[in-house]
């Protein structure tokens, strides 16, 4: 194995990092710094997911590269989140600890931009930045990076989905054409591939494991289900999971919080992401979350972006991302720094081809297994209460004193019935909530056709209004056709379609519903403006009793905890469990 003693970093970056816990280099850094710090001065495309120490394979040799006579700036680094940009800068300031005179500076939005000057003006050797605030910097002639020895792309790919795509472009035409281009992705789509194209000359291409592929140390499951109980699935994969850590994908804003408030009132320890929070509020969750105050956060791939936790154990794609790409960045999120992980995907039964092409993409199968039954999960949370019990620690000066009181009471049971008795406490109310539970894996056609459309209601279709009907000649057939063209989309659920003389209704995935507001926005039909609203829903007496009936089984009423992902009202919301 490769030393870094090897690579021909400096003594005191090796002195900074061995004390960072560095022992060996990881294999970005094996392949990345040596060809960075040999004078080939060539151009760099590594394809890498985040969590394989790249921040140390650019970061070590642009310290090196420096030269501390000068004051100006000699290197930049691009990322997409103000998180990731102050991380690369601490962890730029960490190697440097013994490296006299360096400066790097961190330049990123929603903080004071005058403070940013301040620091700039004082010298930057390093500037870590995203591109819109880098961007404002630069239209004020704070920063000169015409001269730049180094410019790195962090993250190319997430810099790109967030629509940076312009601001890049602007910024690469300000720096000089002898600059070395260093870019960091993940993912290789068109974009960044046209980008590297453009901007980069004749890079060499370093690819640490298969390209697009899938981390090792994660597994990844699929549980199919009808698109009505997916929420329900959620929940029971959730509490088959005492232990579970993790990220709750969702594809929309409005769907985040759907999500995130239905998990909280039902009692589990969860909390919202997303681009409507504050920064404020964000840094909150992200801190409840990092301390483990939060166990599942519901978020948007955008807003989980920054978010940099390593010991995620499950990511939950609630819903598949549309840029089936961004499955890669998502599962990539846990089984880091040596751990394994699991990546889980609620689909429905439309989305079986997304799942092969998925498979494709990581190079990896799913396991598709059954959503966990009512007992399943009853067992699993009985054995998991066995051993929490087993392993508690007893403060036997607290509570030596009750002791005699409590013997006397319990002195009736044998130990074969205090054991049952003190199991049962807890583990009643499960098997109470699990009782009579549906099989979600093998919907039985009676249930699905004598409520389906309660459930629709109530688990994610929404009603819509349309200005088309029969006499323009609409049929359920064309009117399907219309969203797909509309959407761009071809497997959107629908609902109930009900077409009238000049109007029509129709029910759709509430997850799309903003994608097909916003695409019919301003669209014609057989050359009539098309008006798009939606409606109320059906409020049928049968419909709602029966929804009532499915909801029982969300614990609507309950706060009570089981596992540790639910939240224990008898302890306060903020205390570290
Ligand atoms: P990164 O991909 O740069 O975000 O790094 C992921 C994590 O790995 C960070 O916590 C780094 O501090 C850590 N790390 C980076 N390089 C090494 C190394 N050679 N040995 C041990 N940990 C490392």
């Amino acid at each position: 194995m490769t030393k870094f003693e090897e690579l021909g970093i400096d003594k005191n970056i090796l002195k900074a990092i061995k004390e960072l816990g560095f022992e060996n280099p990881m294999p970005v850094q094996e392949k990345v710094i040596p060809h960075l710090l040999s004078e080939s001065n060539e151009d760099l495309i590594a394809l890498a997911q985040t969590g394989t120490g790249k921040t140390a394979a650019f970061g070590i040799p642009l310290i090196q590269n420096t030269d501390f006579s000068k004051k100006k700036t000699q290197h930049l680094v691009l990322c997409p989140t103000r998180e990731l940009c102050v991380q690369i800068s601490n962890d730029l300031t960490n190697y440097s600890k013994y490296t006299d005179g360096l400066r790097v500076v961190a330049v990123f939005g929603g903080a004071s931009i005058e403070n940013q000057i301040k620091s700039i003006k004082k010298g930057a050797h390093i500037i870590s930045a995203t591109p819109g605030r880098l961007l404002d910097l630069l239209n004020r002639n704070v920063i000169n990076i015409k001269e730049i020895k180094t410019i790195v792309l962090d993250e190319a790919d997430e810099m790109l989905n967030m629509g940076f795509r312009d601001d890049l472009e602007a910024i690469l035409s300000e720096t000089s054409k002898e600059k070395n281009t260093l870019l960091f992705s993940a993912t290789m789509p068109s974009e960044v591939r046209q980008i590297a194209n453009r901007y980069m000359k004749d890079p060499i291409e370093i690819t640490i494991g298969k390209k697009n592929s899938g981390s090792d140390s994660v597994n990844h499951i699929c549980y199919m289900v009808h698109e009505r109980d997916r929420y329900l699935a959620l929940k029971r994969i959730v509490d088959f999971f005492p232990e579970v850590y993790g990220i709750v994908f969702c594809r929309t804003r409005i769907e985040t919080k759907q999500i995130a408030d239905k998990l909280m009132q039902d009692g589990y320890n969860a909390d919202a992401l997303h681009g409507d929070l504050s920064q404020q509020q964000r840094d909150a969750v992200m801190n409840k979350f990092r301390i483990k105050n939060i166990k599942l956060l519901v978020a948007t791939d955008v807003a989980a972006r920054g978010l940099d936790v390593d010991n995620l154990s499950h990511i939950i794609n609630y819903n598949l991302p549309e840029d089936l790409e961004v499955y890669t960045h998502r599962s990539g999120r846990t089984g880091r720094a040596g751990r394994l992980g699991t990546s889980i995907v609620v689909a429905n039964l439309k989305e079986k081809q997304k799942i092969k092409l998925i498979e494709k993409q990581i190079n990896k199968k799913f396991e598709h297994l059954a959503v966990p039954s009512g007992k399943e999960i009853c067992e699993k949370q009985l054995f998991y209460l066995i051993d929490r019990m087993q392993n508690v620690e007893v403060v036997t000066s607290e509570i030596d004193s009750y002791l005699p009181t409590i013997y006397a009471k319990l002195s009736h049971l044998d130990k074969e019935e205090l054991i049952k008795k003190f199991v049962s406490v807890e583990f009643n109310r499960f098997l109470d909530y699990y009782k009579n539970a549906p099989d979600l894996s093998k919907p039985d056609d009676t249930r699905r056709s004598s409520d389906s459309r309660s459930s629709r209601n109530v688990e994610g279709f929404t009603r819509f209004f349309v200005n088309l009907g029969k006499k323009d000649d609409l049929k359920p057939a064309s009117l399907m056709g219309i969203i797909n063209d509309f959407t761009g989309i071809r497997d959107i659920e629908i609902g109930d379609i009900e077409i009238l003389k000049s109007f029509s209704f129709f029910e759709a995935d509430s997850s799309f519903s903003e994608k097909i507001l916003k695409s019919f926005a301003k669209k014609e039909y057989k050359g009539r403006k098309v008006n798009l609203e939606i409606a109320e829903n059906k409020k049928s007496t049968s419909s709602r009793s029966k929804s009532k009936d499915r909801e029982k089984e969300g614990f609507r009423n309950s706060r009570k905890s089981f596992g540790s992902s639910r939240r224990n009202d008898s302890k306060p919301r903020n205390r570290r469990r």
